[in-house]
């Protein structure tokens, strides 16, 4: 979830190794793997948003590195993007890298 809203849904295992979101994504990135303790720990950059004063559009834009114009126009609607896989994202196409 992100700032009220279900942004991903899907089978742990899948969801772990390809996020179809760029916030859940980000949540994995920037969490210890204690498999790879090697691995570079990447937060998310800036803030949640106001849920009280939640900009138009995809409310991850701000934060997001796969953001585009489109994004800041309207809510992107939780869809199937996989079978058995949801996500509220426009470019959830985009994210295809298989995390290790
Ligand atoms: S809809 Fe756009 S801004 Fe929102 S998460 Fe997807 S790519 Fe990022």
């Amino acid at each position: 979830m992100y700032a009220g809203h279900i942004v991903e849904s899907g089978r742990v295992k899948e969801v772990f190794r390809q996020p179809r979101h760029p916030y859940t994504r980000g949540l994995l990135e920037s969490a210890p793997d204690f498999d790879r303790p090697e691995r570079e720990l990447v937060p998310i950059p800036g803030f949640p948003p106001n849920v009280a004063d939640r900009p138009e559009g995809c409310p991850f834009a701000p934060r997001c590195g796969y953001v585009r114009d489109h994004c800041t126009q309207s809510m992107p609607p939780l869809a199937e993007v996989a079978p058995g896989r949801l996500a509220a994202c426009f470019e959830s196409h985009r994210l295809t890298e298989v995390l290790a």
